[in-house]
């Protein structure tokens, strides 16, 4: 889509930022233990969510900046009975590639009509394939719908599909055969993901860590003749295996450090500008807008927030992140 107006967001060090995460919620319908409270206190509820009108607004200022790439997460972004329109407007709006992450409970309500509006591919989130281990980890008995789900997607290959998969030492990692075999059939990608210290309860601090060393090591060991394949971005470790269709990452999201590429900033469902997932405050949106405050002030905040993105905010704030991913945007 033309747009002669059209700026593009650079951070003080360089770096272009075009890729925008979206929390539309931070509720959820599962209660992962590594990443939520069984009593998780929800800080997006009634007036100060945003709405679907507010976040079309906050989208086309984002196209004017030269976004070209939105996450919709959460929180569990299906929760929201608005998210298919929401995808179906940020592509109108211009937003090359829209993608979403859900922990695919509600996939089955909303899968073909989210196809049809254009998304473009969809992370799915599982950390096991065995039900009790399931309910054990995210404390809801859902895994017949989930593993239903899943199943349909990976059949109807409709748009790419990557699943993430959070290894925790002596939880669920005899899990990792069973996703190996998923990529045999499928061109399916299965993320395992280093636990990340943010959670209510700090589980990473349990001894559960798993590093994409002793991941990469269990995978070498169980299947001699997995090939390297080349990976992008955040997934430096990618692999096959002879005659599988799809492949297998592994993201070292802890043990390295990926501030030097980042090319993102986040919105929070209760319309906060992160400009890093190590940040502990954020630069309030929601009041601007409410106030009618137009294009040309909200713009000038999310300029405000890429100038504010640290060269290295991993680094600044080690351990010490105590907010849920589901209230950062995952
Ligand atoms: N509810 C959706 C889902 O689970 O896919 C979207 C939000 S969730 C916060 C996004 C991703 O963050 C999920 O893949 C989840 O496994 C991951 N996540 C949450 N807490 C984490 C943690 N402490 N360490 C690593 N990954 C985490
Ligand atoms: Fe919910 Fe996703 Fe967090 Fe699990 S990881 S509790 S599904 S937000």
């Amino acid at each position: 889509m033309s747009n002669p107006g059209k700026s593009f967001l650079v951070d003080t060090f360089g770096r272009p930022i075009d890729y925008v995460r979206i929390a539309v919620t931070s509720r959820c319908n599962l209660r992962c233990s590594y990443c939520m409270s069984e009593v998780h206190e929800d800080h997006s509820q009634g007036d100060s969510v945003l709405s679907k009108q507010e976040l079309l607004a906050i989208i086309e200022v984002l196209v004017s900046l030269g976004i070209t790439k939105i996450r919709f997460t959460g929180g569990e972004p299906l929760l929201r009975n608005d998210i298919v329109e929401l995808v179906l407007e940020a592509k109108h709006a211009g937003i090359r590639t829209v993608t979403l992450t859900t922990n695919g409970l509600l996939l089955d309500r909303f899968f073909p009509a989210l196809v049809d509006a254009g998304l473009d591919a969809i992370n799915f989130s599982i950390d096991t394939l065995d039900r009790e281990l399931y309910h054990t980890i995210t404390r809801r008995d859902e895994y017949g719908r989930v593993r239903d789900n899943l199943d349909r997607l990976l059949e109807s290959s409709a748009i790419p599909v990557k699943l993430n998969v959070v290894l925790m030492r002596d939880i669920n990692c005899d899990d990792i055969p069973r996703f190996v075999a998923l990529t045999r059939d499928y061109a399916v990608t299965v993320r395992f993901m280093e636990l990340q210290p943010f959670d209510d309860n700090q589980i990473w601090r349990t001894g559960k860590f798993m590093g994409a060393d002793k991941i990469q090591e269990l995978l070498k060991n169980s299947y001699p003749d997995i090939q390297t394949i080349r990976g992008h971005a955040t997934q430096y470790f990618s692999y096959t295996l002879p005659g599988h269709k799809g492949s297998v990452a592994i993201i070292p999201a802890y043990t390295r450090n990926f501030c030097g590429e980042c090319n993102k900033i986040r919105l929070t469902s209760d319309g906060k500008i992160i400009s890093c997932l190590y940040e502990k405050e954020g630069l309030m949106l929601l009041p601007l807008l409410r106030s009618n405050a137009g294009r040309e002030a909200i713009a000038g905040l999310f300029r405000k927030a890429v100038m504010k993105k640290p060269v290295d905010g991993k680094h600044a704030a080690r351990d010490s992140v105590r907010t849920s991913m589901s209230e950062i945007g995952g």
